[in-house]
Parts: C-alpha cells; sequence; structure tokens
C-alpha cells in the first residue's frame, strides 16, 4: 500500500541553522522532497535561481499569486516568499514526504489548507547563540540583523501553533531528531486509516471462518 507523503513544515528564526539542516535530511535520507520557494529577495552571495530559490520579481509573484500557483505566501522583513503548488502536491502524491521550509503566518496557512501537515520550530540554544549565528554569516548587514532579531521575538509568540520543537545544538543530532519525528508521525493512528480499516475487515473475514 502506497502511502501519501507527510507535509513537514519547518519553521525557526533566522539564523536557527533550518536551511543546513533540510539539506542534511535530503543526503542523509532518500525519503526527503524540499520545495524551493519562490522569492522577491535579491539572491545571496552563493546562492543560485532554481537551488535555493526562484529569485523573481514582485509582478512575476503576483502573477503566479493570481492563478493560484502557490499554496502560501507571505511578506518577511519587506521581501514575498511562497511555495509552490504542483511541486509539492505531486510528491506527497507519489509518496515522498515533502519539507518546506518556511516562516511562521505561511506555517499557519499550510496548516489551514492542510490540516494533517506536521509543524515542527527549530530552535537555537539560546538568544545570544542565535545573534552570534546571524552576525557570524557576515551576508547580512547590521540593520538587517537587527531585523532579523526584532522578527524572532514576534515569531517566538506563535510556537504554540507547531507540533514539535528542535534545538539546533548539534548539527547532527538536531537532523536526526527532525527525522525521528517524521518518521514516527508516518505511524500515527490518523495516517494509517486505512491499514487500520483493512486489519478489522480481514479480522472480521478470519473469525467468520472460524465457526
Ligand atoms: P531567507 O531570506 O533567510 O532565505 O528567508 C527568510 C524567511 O523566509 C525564513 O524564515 C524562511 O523560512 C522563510 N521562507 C522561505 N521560503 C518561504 C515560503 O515559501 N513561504 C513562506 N511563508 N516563508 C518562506
Amino acid at each position: 500500500m502506497k502511502h501519501r507523503g507527510i507535509l513537514a513544515v519547518v519553521s525557526g528564526f533566522s539564523g536557527a541553522g533550518k536551511g543546513t539542516l533540510m539539506k542534511n535530511l535530503v543526503n542523509q535520507y532518500d525519503n526527503y522532497a524540499l520545495s524551493i520557494s519562490m522569492t522577491t529577495r535579491l539572491p545571496r552571495e552563493g546562492e543560485e535561481d532554481g537551488r535555493e530559490y526562484f529569485f523573481v520579481s514582485k509582478e512575476t509573484f503576483e502573477e503566479k499569486v493570481g492563478q493560484g500557483g502557490l499554496i502560501e505566501y507571505a511578506c518577511y522583513c519587506d521581501n514575498y516568499y511562497g511555495t509552490p503548488k504542483e511541486y509539492v502536491e505531486n510528491q506527497l502524491a507519489m509518496g515522498r514526504d515533502v519539507l518546506l521550509e518556511i516562516e511562521i503566518q505561511g506555517a499557519l496557512k499550510v496548516r489551514e489548507k492542510f490540516p494533517e501537515a506536521l509543524l515542527l520550530f527549530v530552535m537555537p540554544p539560546s538568544a545570544k547563540e542565535l545573534e552570534n549565528r546571524l552576525t557570524g554569516r557576515g551576508t547580512e548587514t547590521p540593520e538587517v540583523v537587527s531585523k532579523r532579531l526584532r522578527r524572532a521575538v514576534s515569531e517566538a509568540q506563535g510556537i504554540e501553533n507547531y507540533d514539535y520543537i528542535v534545538i539546533n545544538d548539534d548539527l547532527e543530532m538536531c537532523t536526526q531528531e527532525l527525522h525521528s519525528i517524521i518518521c514516527t508521525a508516518h505511524k500515527s493512528v490518523g495516517r494509517n486509516e486505512e491499514f487500520i480499516e483493512n486489519m478489522r475487515q480481514e479480522l472480521n473475514v478470519l473469525v467468520k471462518g472460524e465457526k
């Protein structure tokens, strides 16, 4: 029996290490498909169109929204970010677990559309460590760092909407934790209704045959 994949939404403060975690999951296990978002933000050094993001103009982004081509979208620190629909739906139907690395407003919209989605929140071990990581990236101006820290303050208010938190202190351990949470989710009763129903029917047939 082919199961539908799990839609795993991963959020966390900017600088919590979500991007690296997503890459680790995709490289270390073969059940994951990483959704590539569309954004109006400019590429950072080293980023490639079609790899980290589809980098587009505001016009192209709005066009995609108008066509209903995004599962969700949100404005984050003055730029738009959105999840293309087609890829996600195809991969889920093929039974792959789809990873969406998106911020909190988008995550909540996904939950409305896909109540069965698994919402995971990645935390740094401490606020100070978050600041160090954001500064240490060296790709952001002090203004951007401070904007992202302020954004973290408001995002921290929404964590109760998530199913699990994972603390990214040791990257490898955190990758394994995320993977094991997703594996466990596959075993939930709600995701195995068809199997359970088949079992009930088979049991009934067996019991009737005993008479
Ligand atoms: P960054 O500019 O650092 O790559 O991303 C900024 C924020 O946008 C991150 O929190 C990231 O998770 C979020 N983000 C990336 N793609 C999407 C998306 O498709 N939808 C939403 N809602 N947020 C996204």
